[in-house]
């Protein structure tokens, strides 16, 4: 019999009980170093933190669990995960695929860092699967992917994307922040590694900033872990635990997520202050269908378009009370933003400029009937 639901790996994968004391909560192993029986007698595999501590373990044998991969890296942040990756599987004058509206972080990583090294990249339209096929070349290493993205919440879609990687010898990578690992696993759709903000869904509660990645191929595996080790942007024993804490109560969390979410965009849907509502659980939304075959439910993250303008957006953040006006996403308490003039501020002028009435907010679980009453009381002009 093999106990391995989602939520039963949440809370148990990676988390025995400590053999040493019995505590059923990982301990948090706040030490850089390991004593040695004789030169070279290392009781419990470890010698230095940064190439390998107990709590950072726990995490990542818990998130490789719930990926469905062969292995699991933990990092400082999800920056640092994909610093880390992208180190390791490009060279200069390799070319990496791009999403045209990837999440402005992972656009200045490449446009201004690795482009430096001499890594070849370029924004594709990946709900168009046919214009990334068209843009592959021989030195293609890699497709990147988010779905759904940020803030436009655009769904790609991964299986295809994996036979297009596949077809010319690239990998396929998924940034799968906006979705966590509860509501989409993407190396089971074909992908071959996995990125997380951690800081976000899988943490859960905004008081921790993190990243992981998860691989299928062991021996990929090795050489991410081997950059880990290399470049030492590592999670810290404290983030780990704190992190390991979050993941445990992620599939309710997602759940409740995702209904208030739901609840949201179907009450913005007719309101007449409102010009559009992007969220993938609507009919309408062109991603819905691929969003259905490979996501357990929408996630939830609603951006919408306010009819009266710019203005009106700024106002529309100011005006709300439970939601609170701050940048990130992914914890218990509902946020709201503005991307044109905060997140996405940097993508003025350029192609991935997001519209100036664009209102994007990170739904909590707080009660719906508050989060509703708190938007209408913001839209009604
Ligand atoms: C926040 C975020 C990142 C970067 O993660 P950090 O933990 O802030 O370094 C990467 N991708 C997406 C989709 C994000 O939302």
């Amino acid at each position: 019999m093999t106990f391995d639901g989602f939520e039963t790996l949440a809370i148990h994968a990676g988390q025995e009980a400590d053999p040493g004391t019995g505590a059923v909560v990982v301990p948090i192993f706040q030490t850089s170093t390991y004593t040695q029986d004789g030169v070279g007698g290392l009781r419990g595999g470890y010698e230095y933190s940064r190439t390998g501590n107990p709590t950072r373990a726990a995490l990542e044998e818990c998130i490789a669990a719930l990926e469905s991969g062969t292995r699991g890296l933990a990092f400082a942040s999800g920056m640092a995960a994909e610093d880390t990756l992208l180190r390791t599987i490009a060279n200069p004058r390799d070319h990496v695929i791009i999403p045209g509206d990837a999440y402005g972080g992972t656009f200045r990583l490449f446009s201004k860092v690795l482009d430096r090294w001499g890594v070849k990249w370029e924004a594709v339209d990946q709900t168009d699967s046919e214009a990334v096929r068209a843009a592959m070349r021989p030195e293609t290493v890699a497709i990147w992917t988010e779905t759904p993205t940020n803030p436009l919440l655009n769904i790609t879609d991964i299986e295809a994307l994996a036979a297009i990687a596949h077809e010319g010898d690239a990998l396929l990578v998924v940034d799968n922040t906006f979705a966590s690992a509860y509501l989409q696993q993407p190396l089971t759709l074909g992908a071959d590694v996995v990125v997380h903000s951690m800081t976000k869904y899988m943490g859960g509660h905004s008081d921790v900033v993190g990243g992981a990645l998860v691989v299928a191929d062991p021996e990929l595996g090795d050489r991410v872990a081997f950059h880990q080790n290399t470049m030492g942007a590592v999670c810290g024993p404290f983030d780990a635990w704190l992190t390991l804490r979050g993941i445990k109560t992620l599939a309710v969390r997602m759940d409740r997520h995702c209904a208030n979410a739901e609840r949201i965009a179907a009450e913005l849907s007719g309101h007449p202050a409102v010009g559009q509502v992007l969220y993938p659980g609507l009919p309408e939304h062109p991603g819905h269908d691929v969003a259905k075959r490979q996501m357990r439910a929408f996630g939830g993250m609603v951006s919408f378009r306010v009819r009266a303008g710019e203005d009106a957006a700024l106002k529309v953040c100011d005006r709300t009370r439970v939601f609170t006006l701050a940048e990130s996403l992914g914890g218990v308490e509902s946020l709201i933003e503005h991307p044109g003039r905060m997140t996405h501020a940097s993508t003025a002028g350029s192609p991935l400029e997001v519209p100036a009435d664009l209102v994007r907010v990170s739904v909590g679980i707080e009660s719906a009937d508050d989060l509703v009453a708190d938007l209408l009381q913001a839209l009604d002009f």
